[in-house]
């Protein structure tokens, strides 16, 4: 394959650009894929390269790269007037609505333009709503660039993961392990009342996907209610993708007083959304004290593409389609892995897939498969299955990244360049996208 374009265009947005690329993990080795144009589940390089895309923009897109005709009427007929206005519109009111109706935890919403603003602003709400400062993160999880969250270590002693993070916010993030019973009732016996929120992923997604355990949502729900914590789940990669239009959420049967969102909900444009009860988010400004105001938030192409994009997947069988893409993935690369790599464990739910290399092979089923993630019942695989983010850190992740990526590259099969993000199905990929990046798995495997 000759990628002499991407080089050259790489060479030249390193005189302009830290690292040549906006966002660090674009920046695969040697050097980044430039994008030219998608084509339904594929994605076309600078140097006419064709490949089967499972990276899907990194989630936002549910339909790949060829939007069904309403959304992208949608969107032409909200461009017609003029990009913005600075002005509330209808179709954010509608969207908020569309939201409303379908998610459990939501009666009220704030449209934010990332993900990162939208956790960034649930904390601030959660510290003004509860008036204490501490915020309960899981080690391993991820919940964009923010200052509160770019935490790691244990609860009793957090550093800042980044440079540039001062000292002052590790002091107030307790990071635990997740799926650890445990080690969040501790927290809660010894922080309880200076807790402000637990901010959790219903399934770590930025970490080779992690499932939950039977029963610990459940555990943090009832911790966070005992002790007058908000319980904040993090959608921004599971909502709209993860049981259905219900979220993670819905599928799980918790809801949190607090839901971020980002992704699918604005149909492949910025966004970011906190939603919660009515009395929750009314304390963000101007009906509440908490601050919180955007140049662009609730921008109306993103709302008409959200919107139109949540109501088409309400009207046609886009969940039952990009499920079912993906339970043939997971069973199709476990039985490759059964065959090359016993070792290799294959996780996911719903749309949702990938391939941790854990170093050790599968124990008994019967270690994990009572604690009934909600992982596809056929695997029978659970033994090996991650269950905190440390599992996945302790995983094969140099020959993820220096090895299997390059090799399902060559194949034409573009998968996220590191082991811990997640790959995802879209509606527009079909059953010989995925028995091609099957014969993949099964050369470069
Ligand atoms: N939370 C989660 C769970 C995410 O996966 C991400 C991004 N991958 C973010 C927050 C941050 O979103 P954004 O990149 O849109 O700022």
């Amino acid at each position: 394959m000759n990628h002499e374009r991407s080089r050259q265009l790489y060479d030249r947005a390193l005189s302009v650009a830290p690292g040549g690329v906006n966002s660090s993990v674009r920046a695969t080795m040697p050097h980044p894929i430039f994008a030219e144009r998608g084509d339904g589940g594929h994605v076309i390089d600078a140097d006419g390269n064709r490949y089967i895309d499972w990276v899907m923009g990194y989630g936002p897109l549910l339909y790949g790269h060829d939007l069904p005709e309403p959304v992208e009427a949608a969107i032409q007929s909200h461009t017609a007037g003029g990009p913005m206005y600075g002005m509330p519109t209808e179709i954010e009111v509608e969207h908020a609505e569309f939201v409303a109706r379908h998610v459990p935890s939501v009666e009220s919403i704030r449209f934010v333009n990332s993900g990162t603003e939208a956790t960034v602003s649930a904390v601030r709400l959660a510290r003004g709503y509860t008036g204490r400062e501490k915020v309960v993160i899981m080690q391993g999880g991820y919940h964009g660039a923010q200052e509160s969250t770019l935490v790691e270590g244990t609860s009793d002693s957090a550093h800042p993961s980044t440079a540039g993070v001062p000292e002052a916010f590790a002091e107030h993030t307790l990071p635990i392990p997740f799926n650890d019973v445990e080690a969040a009732t501790e927290v809660f016996a010894e922080y309880g009342d200076d807790i402000a929120a637990v901010l959790v992923e219903p399934i770590l997604a930025n970490n080779g996907i992690v499932m939950p355990v039977d029963g610990y949502h459940e555990t943090l729900r009832d911790l966070c209610t005992d002790h007058g914590s908000l319980l904040i789940f993090d959608e921004v990669i599971t909502g709209f993708r993860v049981g259905g239009l219900g979220c993670a959420q819905s599928a799980l049967g918790v809801t949190p007083d607090v839901t971020t969102f980002g992704k699918i909900i604005g149909g492949g444009f910025p966004v970011g959304a906190i939603g919660g009860t009515a009395e929750i988010i009314e304390g963000f400004t101007p009906a509440g004290d908490v601050f919180q105001s955007g140049t662009f938030s609730g921008h109306p192409v993103t709302m008409a593409a959200g919107k139109a994009s949540l109501e088409y997947a309400a009207e046609n069988d886009v969940y039952d389609h990009v499920n079912r893409l993906g339970r043939m993935l997971r069973e199709g690369i476990t039985e490759i892995c059964a065959e090359r790599a016993p070792e290799y464990t294959v996780v996911g739910t719903d749309s949702m897939f990938k391939t941790v290399f854990t170093r050790e092979g599968p124990t008994s089923a019967a270690d994990c498969c009572p604690a009934g993630c909600l992982q596809d019942p056929e695997c029978g695989r659970y033994g090996a299955c991650p269950k905190t983010g440390a599992d996945v850190a302790a995983a094969e992740t140099d020959r993820w990244e220096r090895v299997f990526w390059q090799g399902m590259k060559d194949e034409g099969v573009l998968l996220t360049a590191n082991q811990f993000e997640c790959q995802f199905t879209s509606y527009a990929h079909t059953e010989e996208d995925v028995e091609r990046t099957l014969e993949a798995y099964r050369a470069v495997l």
